[in-house]
């Protein structure tokens, strides 16, 4: 029966064939150009990907994860100094940091949205705090008005992670337009996904749009003379080609993602009102482009468990917040320091969530939901 087909948590198949068509054609271009890296292809994602975000600038890297780099990098993040970010996101958000050998501090978060606290964020920032980095998770924005507050009356550079978050919006204002500089993520499961790894970072100013373009390509000024140490973060053009076949369907795609939301939500309030799990809510101002569609409910283990044996998958983003993991101990955090981030990990659970999955498929992962619960 087609109804007892499993669901997966993304399925990456279901393309429209179509757009395959037009991927292909754009693919074949970069063949016929010969420019794999750095081509015309690159130039033209980043003027749509900056029209997109409604930011001046883009510029094309190797990933989100270096695309967090090289706005550290842009900023001179080095030893010594400090990074403030949430504990509850994941890893390259705060792995960056260490690699440029300055110091992560962690704010916990919003229960709400699982974002950035900012009512606990200013007692985070020092003398050496050289950035702060709100993390868009899940796909909806940190509460960014006061965070900006702070960030400007203390003169300390934003850096949004916008790597979950192209297309949500804060009071009106774009993810990705929001702080100095950000960093976006086009791995393949992304609402804007690659074929492969890419990323991008949007700034509105001109020098650290030039500065990032340096960085980029091993510190060049001109070819063969640097000006200072960078690394290769270059995008490749196969990579653009099909990002920029992929971007006109990205708003349709959101929206699909939103209504997706929005029948979860009425198929699963009434079990929410008696108060057996906690659905993600939006924000008042914030528009919510569901990266990931995330709930809490008790015995998360056991409900997954279940659900797994009615063929329905679902994800933990993230068991482990980051100041218990491993690699981080020497930030001498312990557990107990994040309680909102500890209890989320506890409780999160991710439910299915992509443009072409089908409002049956949403309501047969709601009905296995509900009866996965304890009673
Ligand atoms: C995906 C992601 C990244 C890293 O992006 P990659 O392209 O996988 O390197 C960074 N931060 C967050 C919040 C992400 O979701």
């Amino acid at each position: 029966m087609d109804s007892k087909k499993p669901i997966p948590l993304l399925d990456l198949t279901r393309q429209d064939p179509e757009l395959n068509r037009e991927i292909a054609r754009r693919v074949a271009e970069v063949f016929a150009t010969g420019r794999f890296v750095m081509g015309p292809a690159n130039e033209e994602f980043e003027r749509a990907f900056a029209a997109e975000v409604g930011s001046a600038h883009a510029i094309g890297v190797s990933s989100g994860t270096d695309a967090l780099l090289v706005a550290l990098m842009a900023l001179g993040v080095g030893p010594g100094d400090e990074v403030i970010t949430s504990p509850f996101t994941f890893f390259a958000s705060a792995g960056e940091v260490s690699r440029l050998k300055a110091r992560t501090v962690f704010v916990d978060i919003e229960p709400g949205t699982f974002n950035l606290d900012p009512t606990r964020l200013e007692a985070a920032v020092t003398a050496r705090t050289k950035a702060i980095e709100p993390v868009h998770v899940y796909g909806q924005c940190a509460d960014m008005r006061p965070i900006l507050e702070i960030a400007q009356r203390r003169g300390i550079p934003v850096v949004e992670d916008a790597c979950q978050a192209i297309g949500a919006a804060d009071q009106g204002r774009a993810a990705g337009t929001l702080g100095a500089m950000a960093a976006f993520s086009f791995y393949p499961t992304k609402n804007l996904g690659g074929a492969g790894d890419a990323g991008a970072v949007t700034t509105d100013d001109a020098g650290t749009a030039r500065l990032l373009r340096s960085l980029r390509m091993h510190g060049e000024t001109e070819r063969y003379h640097h000006a200072r140490v960078g690394g290769n973060f270059r995008m490749d053009a196969i990579q653009a080609a099909v990002l920029l076949a992929k971007l006109p369907y990205l708003k349709a795609w959101n929206e699909r993602r939103r209504a997706i939301a929005a029948r979860y939500g009425e198929r699963l309030s009434e079990t929410a009102l008696a108060g057996r799990l906690t659905l993600p809510p939006e924000a008042p101002g914030r528009r919510h482009v569901y990266h990931q569609y995330v709930v809490r409910v008790p015995d998360r283990d056991g409900v997954r468990e279940r659900m797994t044996a009615r063929g329905i998958a679902t994800a933990v983003f993230y068991p482990v917040p980051l100041h218990r993991q491993e690699c981080f101990v020497d930030l001498g955090y312990r557990e107990g320091d994040f309680p909102e981030a500890e209890k989320a990990a506890r409780e999160v659970l991710a439910l299915p969530i992509f443009a072409a999955l089908t409002d049956d498929e949403v309501d047969r992962v709601a009905e296995a939901l509900i009866s996965a619960l304890p009673d």
